[in-house]
């Protein structure tokens, strides 16, 4: 039994379809992250997760309960919004209280559960401090506070950080993730930013216009993009427009470059064997890219020109022009090449993905 279950949920608003078809199953003690770009539809999944907004179709179940139409007061989650919505005529104690009252827990049960909340994250004696004297980062501390002192069996998160800066904004993820952890509850955070995604939870959905594209773990998705929306949405990509030629059903794929000729070999799985003369797209990631400027007879080798360095501190970005096909290297040091000097360029064939819905 799955601990929560979207099954086909869909929701438009007018013409727009915000949300199509969506189908998820988040397992029980997992952080989980919905990744995508503004308006693809992560916050309308999450509210109606939380039963702010109804599916139009489909339904969702919580261990084992279909709860589509229960109302979010039965639903019992913990909910952490990015402007908080915390009560500013009143104290941080009554703040973290708010839903523990609704509850109708005794006052001994509610100071225990306040106090031992704020230590959680890290406020102790807080208490009495009106919230807009705190800072925005002891703001959002409370707000976490207020969410877990229900001891929710799931925490529901929007974009719960992004109105702290930078160095904030890394401290009170890291503290986020281990009391998740610490407490052994399951979150479905909401986010654009790849890099907070990937540095907090076990598993993402992209979603793109309003579809979950591919769900997998950080790594995963970062390595082996199955889609050319998510390989495009998650940090650079060389994206290789190519035909395939071999026709044998073999683990191995042939392929030719558009741009270029070069001939590629890379692994292709059975159920993606893509169709031949057809052109599909291949990605492979910068860093995965292999620069040299001595001849290399190696497989997946191509002679091509530097065209321009970018420095960029720790790293450099080297472009390169092998035979009209344009691609870029991450490199740690860009001291051996120069512009105009001509290099090889090797594609490991383990780090070339072909996408799935690249037909182009
Ligand atoms: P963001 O990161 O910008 O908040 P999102 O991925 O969370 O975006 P949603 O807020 O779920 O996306 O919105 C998905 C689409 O549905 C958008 O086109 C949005 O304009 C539309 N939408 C969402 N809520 C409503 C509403 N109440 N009325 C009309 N349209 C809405």
């Amino acid at each position: 039994m799955s601990f929560l279950s979207l099954n086909g949920i869909s929701r438009s608003f007018g013409t727009t379809r915000a949300v199509a078809d969506v189908w998820l199953d988040v397992h029980q003690g997992e952080f989980f992250g919905l990744l995508g770009p503004s308006g693809c539809g992560k916050t309308t999944t999450l509210r109606m997760i939380a039963g702010l907004e109804k599916p139009d179709s489909g339904s969702i179940e919580f261990q084992g309960s279909d709860i589509t139409n229960l109302p979010p007061e039965r639903r019992g989650f913990g909910m952490v919004f990015q402007n908080y919505a915390l009560f500013p005529h009143l104290n941080v104690f009554d703040n973290v209280a708010f839903g523990l009252r609704a509850r109708h827990k005794t006052k001994a049960e509610m100071a225990e559960r306040v106090a031992s909340a704020l230590e959680l994250v890290q406020l102790p004696g807080y208490g009495k401090r009106p919230v807009d004297e705190l800072s925005g980062g002891q703001q959002q501390r409370v707000a976490i506070a207020r969410a877990i002192a229900i001891e929710p069996a799931l925490l529901l998160f929007d974009e719960p950080l992004s109105n702290l800066d930078v160095s904030l904004r890394e401290e009170t993820r890291s503290e986020l993730r281990e009391l998740v952890t610490r407490l052994g509850l399951t979150a479905v955070y909401v986010t654009h930013d790849q890099e907070e995604a990937f540095a907090l939870c076990d598993r993402i959905s992209v979603m793109v216009g309003g579809k979950l594209m591919q769900t997998g773990r950080p790594r995963e998705l970062y390595e082996q993009p199955a889609e050319i929306s998510v390989a495009s949405f998650l940090g650079r990509n060389n994206l290789i427009k190519a035909m395939r030629l071999s026709s044998s059903k073999t683990a191995e794929g042939e392929f030719k470059t558009l741009e270029g000729g070069h001939t590629l070999h890379l692994p292709v799985k059975h159920e993606d064997l893509a169709p031949l003369n057809k052109p599909v797209f291949l990605a492979i990631r910068p860093e995965h890219v292999q620069l040299s400027t001595n001849d290399h007879e190696a497989e997946n080798s191509l002679r091509g020109n530097i065209r321009e360095i970018v420095f960029a501190g720790a790293t450099s970005t080297v472009h390169v022009d092998a035979g009209g096909l344009l691609l870029e290297a991450l490199v740690l040091r860009a001291d051996g090449f120069e512009v105009d000097q001509p290099c090889s360029v090797i594609l490991p064939k383990d780090r070339l993905t072909l996408l799935k819905n690249g037909r182009g």
